[in-house]
């Protein structure tokens, strides 16, 4: 019988400094909570949590891991809160069942079989501390145990599916091949009971007919070994393999069970590395071995951290077996994975430092800092995928993005039709603005409205291909549109000046002769001015002459500004050729104390580029025309104009804050536009006079610290 007394001694068995109060604290507040809730098996339900205890104290886990794991379904089902859990039994135990009930919250949908690598890498990435996964682990070998109590078919077909598809998988991943094999085989049950149940009947059969004599076999082993002069404490042992792995190898080998010669599996445990080497060679000297079938997983592990020498062999009775050898340590480690782990560390660590538990902090701490060192812990890589995003629609569907994907380019995703229309989001329940970067885990729900467009300041932070292409796509369209409305003005009043009317006739002859397809390309021509208003009016009367008419810029009337500042004399830029223009880029705005690049253009001279402008891509065909340049020591009184991206809240006083920030760091706005604007949140661009990086810098930070200010950045 399980209960609270047996928990502890368990623990205090492997750790003698546990705090017994607090432990027994933990049972009862788990009991009370639970109150009269039952199980499906009508046991209380305080059983389940108490049995998840048990499970992680026989891998002799730290005692904060056994307190979350009675506490582990408290938050979720009961009244109590994590604060609760904080103030009965500290910050690190409601870190932890925060996590387990987050990870409760993701529900794998059946049907979405592609999507099980994303839903493990999301359970992966959300497991910040590696105890938070061993938890739930435990707390789903428990529910698996306790399956058949649940009465509706589906929803066991639905856990033993999740089960199979995401759970087993990660609790290889880890390194827990124990519990993986037991998850694997109670889900394999639920799947497909009958070839479970025909494997089960062919084994016994087997055995019953010394087919499967694991005991001859081992004993023969053993007797090789001991005409070598190995002694005793070299462990050889044997086994069947499960019914679930059986079951694969014949799906994949496609093969019937007769002809599937490995069904056993012989393990030699030695004591250390060498002695496995020794070993392998007394086995291959007495048995032939199988070309092809040997492999040295001590010398190259499995990503997960596994060490094993394997190899088949013509064993005993013209049988081919494979047998596996390791250390005893390997083998613990391929058993518990970075459980075992815990128990080497807490030999060698356990009383001198009071922070004994130090080892899964380090854990993670290699996992995220030394992909090179040459521990053990390097292939434990949990596959945290820090390059991805994983968010939800509203009906659960999972989305990955890459990182630093915002709402804009979740909406991209679902459907294009969705981004072009998005108006607003709603990230967790809550209203949010449209370029908020998304974070794992994120419910992402995209308002849209039929009249909504896409706006061209949106590609100033979407991070996907299809978003980006999207929304060029819809600028190009929309930039068209005003062309040929400029165009058309321009025709329009040309004409008027000369007093004439163009006919269908005119209008044929004209695209006929200017090679063009209609007259909105022709308006377009004119607008872009690729054509002036003068050569069209040629083509519609070739026979008439005109006078000439000053050509229009018409990207002034488009409202471009293309003028460029000149550069200011005080702060001198080393590498420039002398007598050479230089002007500052109006894309990305460069300051003293910025990496530049200078992009020569013949005849013009050289324009000032930050060193990561994307403008930049565009030179990299010719990378002559780019120069080395940078700033010199001379600081300057004038100021330079930079850019920063603000998006403050709604609210009266939000704008004076701003100003208010900007002008305690001495600057001065010089410029101030309105991007968009929402009922909850203004996006505008600033442009502020500075005279370098480290004043801008300092008024980026003040800004941030203001409520007001939703997120600032430096602007492009
Ligand atoms: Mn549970």
């Amino acid at each position: 019988m399980l209960d609270d007394k047996s928990l502890i001694d368990k623990v205090k068995a492997y750790d003698e400094d546990v705090n017994v109060k607090k432990l027994q604290h933990a049972c009862d507040f788990s009991k009370e909570s639970h109150g009269t809730q039952k199980r499906a098996s009508g046991a209380p339900y305080y059983m389940h949590p108490l049995e998840v205890a048990h499970i992680l104290a026989d891998m002799k886990l730290d005692s904060d891991s056994i307190i979350t794991a009675l506490l582990h379904d408290t938050v979720e089902d009961t009244d109590v809160t994590v604060e609760d859990i904080e103030h009965h039994f500290g910050k690190e135990v409601a870190i932890l069942v925060d996590g387990v009930t987050k990870l409760a919250k993701i529900e794998y949908q059946t049907e979405h079989t592609r999507q099980a690598e994303n839903f493990r890498k999301l359970l992966l990435a959300m497991s910040q501390d590696i105890r938070v996964l061993m938890v739930k682990l435990a707390d789903r070998l428990h529910n698996m145990r306790t399956l058949h109590y649940i009465k509706s078919p589906q929803k066991r077909a639905r856990i033993a599916h999740e089960t199979m598809e995401i759970y087993a998988p990660l609790a290889e991943r880890i390194g827990m091949q124990q519990f993986k094999n037991e998850l694997q085989d109670l889900a394999f049950e639920q799947l497909h009971s009958e070839a479970r149940a025909s494997i089960i009947s062919r084994l016994e059969y087997l055995r019953n007919h010394g087919d499967i004599n694991i005991h001859d076999i081992v004993s023969e082993i053993r007797a090789t070994l001991t005409a070598e002069g190995i002694d005793e404490t070299v462990i050889v042992d044997g086994r069947e393999k499960t019914p679930c792995s059986i079951w694969r190898k014949m799906e994949r080998k496609n093969i019937s069970f007769e002809l599937l010669s490995d069904i056993m599996a012989f393990r030699i445990l030695t004591n250390n590395t060498s002695q496995c080497y020794q070993i392998l060679g007394i086995i291959h000297s007495h048995y032939q071995m199988i070309p092809g079938t040997f492999k040295d997983f001590i010398s190259t592990p499995k990503e997960n951290g596994y060490r094993s020498l394997h190899s088949v062999v013509m064993g005993p009775r013209q049988r081919f077996i494979e047998i596996q050898i390791r250390t005893k340590q390997m083998h613990e480690i391929a058993e518990l994975g970075v459980a075992a782990h815990w128990t080497y560390k807490q030999d060698r660590q356990y009383n001198t430092d009071g922070k004994q538990y130090k080892w899964i902090r380090e854990l993670l701490y290699i996992l995220e800092h030394a992909p090179d060192s040459e521990e053990f812990l390097e292939n434990t890589k949990l596959e945290m995928n820090y390059d991805q995003v994983f968010c939800f629609t509203p009906k659960g569907s999972l989305v990955a993005l890459p990182k630093g994907a915002s709402a804009v380019d979740f909406a991209y995703e679902v459907h294009s039709d969705v981004g072009n229309h998005c108006k607003g989001v709603k990230i967790n329940g809550r209203i949010m603005p449209l370029r908020t970067q998304l974070h794992n885990g994120d419910q992402v729900e995209i308002i849209t409205s039929e009249s909504q467009v896409p706006s061209a300041s949106w590609e100033r932070f979407v991070v996907t291909g299809k978003a980006k292409s999207e929304i060029r796509r819809y600028v190009r369209a929309q930039k068209r549109q005003e062309y040929i409305k400029l165009g058309r003005s321009l025709l329009g009043k040309r004409l008027k000046e000369e007093n004439l009317k163009v006919s269908k006739k005119h209008i044929k002859n004209a695209l006929k002769l200017l090679n063009k397809r209609s007259i909105e390309d022709l308006y377009a021509s004119c607008g872009e001015s690729l054509l002036t208003a003068d050569e069209i009016l040629k083509a519609f009367y070739p026979e008439k002459t005109f006078k000439k008419t000053r050509r229009k810029k018409p990207f002034a009337i488009l409202g471009f500004n293309m003028e460029r500042r000149k550069q200011s004399e005080s702060v001198p830029i080393i590498g420039l050729k002398p007598g050479l223009a230089v002007y500052y880029a109006e894309c990305c705005h460069p300051i003293p104390g910025d990496t530049i690049v200078g992009v020569v253009t013949t005849g013009k001279g050289m324009t000032i580029h930050t060193s990561d402008c994307d403008m930049l891509a565009n030179y990299s065909s010719t990378p002559e025309r780019l120069v080395d340049v940078s700033w010199g020591k001379t600081a300057s009184d004038t100021g330079f104009i930079s850019r920063i991206n603000v998006i403050l809240s709604n609210e009266s006083g939000s704008l004076a804050t701003l100003s208010n920030v900007i002008a305690k760091q001495k600057s001065n706005i010089s410029n101030l536009k309105i991007v968009d604007r929402t009922t909850d949140f203004f996006e505008m661009i600033v442009d502020v006079s500075v005279k370098g990086e480290s004043q801008l810098d300092n008024i980026i930070r003040s800004l941030r610290t203001q409520k007001a200010v939703h997120s600032v950045k430096r602007g492009k």
